[in-house]
């Protein structure tokens, strides 16, 4: 070995150690999503503690929190201090549930916006629940990190109702093998934005015949977006398929295969 490339060695090894060195002294943790097919669980936040009085928060986060952790592999937590958006132990967890809408509150401030779109960014996972789309009003970013958001100027939604919630990405790993499915819920008629996001599942409303996104994907950043308007409450939440669509999201969000491997062929 010559002199110039062992030389050569030394550096790019001195490059290697002093990186590995400074993510050691940040505690620095690749997210789930940059490891796909390693990581064997994720940390699941769901933030509430605020909501429209309308949608009740009390009882659709534990209802949340219970049928999420039917995938073993889904470690979940409950917030219901919605400050905690601003806490930097928010990065501890590989994806952030937004079971949350300040309708008739300020948001949690400038520091918290800007640490959920780094969490984002950064390459963690992000799952909005119902009415979050309507969340951070004023918030122009939002649009970008959210997809597609609430707009209170179009339709809200149409009447409380059953309707069939279609499947339309067969080929996405989320919804792949899903059955279209019938839920009583509200169907959303307002989300607004220009974001390229994919859409997985769609209703068509009983009002003006027309088509609306149920479930969709984002990315931002490094980050996975999972969006859906299903779920306004307890009933809404108990549909089988909208759990079964909300567990495959929220794995997808934080970096894991949406469906856990049985072992078996299938
Ligand atoms: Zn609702």
């Amino acid at each position: 070995m010559n002199e110039r490339w062992m030389r050569r060695l030394m550096v790019s090894l001195g490059g290697v150690l002093a990186v590995g060195v400074a993510m050691a002294g940040l505690g620095a943790k690749a997210p789930a999503a940059d490891r796909p097919g390693q990581a064997s669980q994720a940390k699941i936040l769901i933030l509430t503690g605020n909501e429209y009085p309308g949608n009740k928060w009390r009882e659709t986060a534990p209802l949340l929190s219970k049928f999420l952790a039917q995938d073993a592999r889904l470690k979940t937590a409950v917030q219901d201090n919605p400050d905690f958006l601003a806490s930097p132990e928010l990065h501890e967890y590989d994806a952030l549930v937004l079971n949350y809408m300040n309708w008739e509150s300020p948001d949690p401030g400038e520091s918290a916006r800007a640490n959920l779109k780094r969490f984002v960014e950064n390459g963690k996972g992000l799952v909005l629940v119902h009415f979050a789309c309507g969340a951070f009003q004023g918030w122009a970013e939002f649009q970008n990190i959210a997809g597609r958001i609430w707009n209170p100027k179009l339709r809200g939604h149409d009447p409380h109702g059953k309707f069939t919630v279609e499947i339309v990405a067969e080929d996405h790993p989320i919804t792949r093998g899903l059955k279209s499915f019938e839920t009583v819920d509200e169907l959303y008629t307002c989300l607004d934005g220009q974001k390229d996001i994919q859409v997985l599942a769609k209703a068509t409303s009983k009002v003006d015949g027309k088509d609306y996104p149920m479930a969709f994907v984002n990315h931002y950043g490094r980050g996975r977006v999972f969006h859906c308007v299903l779920g306004h409450d307890v009933q809404a939440l108990s549909t089988p398929a909208v759990q079964e669509l909300y567990r495959r999201g929220v794995a997808w969000a934080a970096g894991l295969a949406p469906v856990p491997q049985s072992g078996r062929a299938p």
